[in-house]
């Protein structure tokens, strides 16, 4: 056990991932683009939820969000930016990045961007890709980011996983483009017996007790010396969203487990560790950070 005196002085990351709850990946086959506008949108109350929680805890997070969802909920965005929150991009549409080309990309990130800023009046420097889809199958990712004047990108996981990762990225932050400042802090992993799993929030946290996550965390911070990157999703704090029942049981499971106890435990791990904005630990990263690519 480590002492939490030992933690407290480590700035880890918080952020969000800002979706609905039918952009998931998960539904991404039950529920059809076409369909998202005569679906219930819950994104608003979650994430006012969200702001309550942060306010209560007193901490400053990323708010990684969508261009389509950003584009219908201006005032939310202003909230969420006068609360001192950084918003920060993840793409229009939830489309992966893998799934792009170089100049669907590029298009993809400058829209986004133009419907963020135009919210909230704040400059945007961070990127994440949506389930984390930057990996082996695109090289040209970093390089856009890094054209468009990105200081940050949040969106590899270095690990195996059946939806994702990029086994051989490094666990902690590297400059993935030469010559450019731009920075990528990959999702935090934990390694138990030899393998990496993704250990930054997600279904790790919700799903598994939380000690593994503290675990995790602490471990990072104590004996990587590193801060740790923590991340969730709205609907994942919302048991009463409509349930999607033609969907794979997987990704049921995947989705609806444990929901009802979601808050409370993020103000467990809240309350455990130091937290703040991802540009903030992206500052603090830079200048020690060593050049990678594949
Ligand atoms: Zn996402």
């Amino acid at each position: 056990m480590v002492a939490a005196a030992e933690l407290a002085h480590i700035l880890n990351g918080m952020s969000v991932d800002v979706e609905e709850w039918f952009q998931v990946g998960a539904f991404e086959n039950t529920i059809d683009r076409g369909q998202w506008d005569g679906l219930g949108s819950r994104v608003e109350a979650n994430c006012d939820a969200i702001l309550d929680l942060f306010a209560q805890t007193q901490i400053r997070a990323t708010f990684f969000t969508l261009g389509w969802v950003a584009g219908r909920h201006g005032p939310m965005m202003r909230r969420i930016a006068d609360a001192g929150h950084e918003i920060a991009s993840h793409g229009w549409d939830h489309a992966r990045v893998f799934s792009m080309d170089a100049k669907a990309f590029a298009e993809d990130l400058a829209r986004t961007r133009k419907v963020l800023e135009d919210a909230t009046g704040q400059r945007v420097t961070g990127y994440r890709a949506p389930s984390f889809s930057i990996d082996a199958r695109t090289p040209w990712a970093h390089a856009v980011l890094a054209e468009q004047g990105y200081a940050y990108s949040s969106s590899v996981a270095p690990i195996v996983h059946d939806h994702y990762g990029w086994r051989e990225a490094p666990r902690f932050a590297f400059l993935p483009v030469a010559g450019a400042d731009l920075l990528e802090i990959p999702v935090t992993t934990a390694e138990i017996r030899g393998r990496r799993m993704a250990a930054g929030g997600g279904g790790f946290f919700r799903m598994l007790p939380y000690g593994l996550s503290r675990w995790a965390i602490a471990r990072v911070n104590a004996r990587d010396h590193q801060p740790a990157v923590f991340y969730f999703h709205p609907w994942e704090i919302d048991p009463d969203q409509p349930r999607q029942n033609q969907a794979p049981l997987r990704s049921r499971v995947r989705h609806y487990t444990n929901l009802s106890g979601m808050k409370a435990k993020l103000t467990r791990v809240i309350d455990d560790f130091a937290w703040g904005r991802m540009d903030m630990l992206a500052e603090r990263l830079g200048a020690g950070a060593q050049r990678w690519a594949p």
